[in-house]
């Protein structure tokens, strides 16, 4: 049987519950789920905690006696699999759910295949929907990884009207506002690691912790892909308390010294092979020459190394170590260049209503790139956060 109209209408809304669950559950899908009877809401639930239960399990909770006879709606097909907690088909026929309609197909080779489970023992089954792309939306990571061997990478820029970064090179410049910085935040806790370029790194002396009252379950991993280990021992990223492991990706390029300078703050240092020269490599921007009156001293970057990390093999490494999912924000060379080599899935574009004119730094560098130059189509409309907009593009999966 197919999928009407107000079934679809009861999953958009499963699907909206799932999203609470973000910076709790993963590596485990976000999973909601409503029960209703005679088209009234009599339950509703969400995979709230890794480990803890699953959507339906919350959903029949809140719905007591009234989940007998009801029609589930999943975000996601209920699990088959007996793991932490008894498989979710099980216990929506214990509870005498008679139609259950989902969303997603489950993708896991040992999790997957309830809905057949629950149609053997005579529940109506309908799903996946027919767009079946909307609640895999619901949490791209998890069908990203459970199709690839390779995490899942998002882009953020910040960005001015006239498509520029930063008011001059190396000059760290605050484009955003409350809502759109506390907005980021809540997108680095859903992440394994959060990314930036060494030259970011430098500029802008980041924290890369996850605030704005946001609690992630795991603090995401601080990564700095920093070719020539130049990050100084002193930056910001290593003062901090945070539990938030610092994770840095040099070349073979790099002074031993200054690798072990970075070890010796706490940081772990990965070694990847350097990038070939790309067609479409940029000359590093010159560097401004000092302001007079600026008397903060600069640690000497050491040598300068041509070409960049691998990133592919940055990302295999990440891989290998666990991390499905990684938040890049910049700078503009590192973003164009996940972006040209295919390796970045979505991008969050925030607009600031400022405009930095010619002497910033161009978001995209290398002529008049735009996101849809570079291969991002729209998801739909901006999204307003105070005086900013997010626009956000996605790649195919
Ligand atoms: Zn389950």
């Amino acid at each position: 049987m197919a999928l009407n109209e107000s079934d679809r209408e009861w999953l958009l809304r499963a699907a909206e519950l799932a999203a609470r669950g973000w910076g709790r559950v993963h590596p485990n899908p976000m999973v909601g789920c409503i029960l209703t009877r005679d088209g009234n809401l009599v339950g509703e639930g969400w995979h709230e905690e890794y480990g803890g239960p699953h959507a339906e399990v919350n959903a029949i909770r809140s719905a007591g006696d009234a989940a007998r006879g009801a029609t589930a709606y999943v975000s996601l097909e209920p699990c088959s699999h007996h793991g932490k907690t008894p498989p979710c088909s099980e216990v929506l026929l214990e509870a005498g759910v008679t139609r259950v309609v989902f969303g997603a197909a489950d993708p896991g080779q040992e999790t997957g295949g309830g809905g057949e489970l629950l149609a053997q023992a005579g529940v109506e089954v309908v799903g996946p929907g027919p767009d079946v792309g909307t609640f895999q939306d619901v949490d791209p990571v998890f069908f990203y990884t459970s199709r690839y061997a390779r995490p899942y990478l998002a882009l953020k820029l910040a960005v001015s009207l006239d498509g520029r970064i930063a008011a001059r090179p190396g000059e760290r410049t605050l484009l955003t506002g409350d809502e759109a910085n506390r907005e980021v935040h809540r997108l680095r806790s859903g992440f394994d690691a959060v990314m930036v370029g060494g030259e970011t790194a430098r500029v802008d002396d980041p924290v890369l912790t996850v605030r704005h009252g946001w609690d992630p379950r795991v603090p995401p991993t601080r990564i700095v892909l920093d070719p020539s280990a130049a990050l100084s021992p002193d930056a910001a990223l290593f003062g901090t308390e945070s539990d938030a492991p610092v994770l840095i990706f040099a070349t073979e390029a790099a002074r031993s010294e200054r690798v072990d300078a970075l070890r010796e703050v706490g940081a772990q240092v990965e070694i990847v092979p350097q990038a070939e020269p790309s067609p479409h490599a940029d000359p590093a921007p010159r560097p401004e020459p000092t302001p007079k009156g600026d008397t903060a001293v600069k640690e000497d970057p050491g040598p300068k190394v041509k070409g960049g990390a691998n990133l592919e093999t940055v990302l295999e490494r990440c891989w290998g170590l666990g991390l499905r999912s990684v938040f890049c924000e910049g700078g503009g060379r590192l973003a164009t260049a996940l972006s040209r080599e295919g390796l970045a899935r979505r991008f969050y574009l925030f607009q600031a209503p400022v405009t930095l004119g010619s002497q910033g730094v161009p978001a995209f560098p290398g002529g008049d790139a735009t996101p849809e130059g570079l291969g991002w189509s729209s998801r739909g409309e901006p999204v307003r956060f105070g005086p900013d907009l997010l626009l956000t593009y996605d790649r195919k999966i």
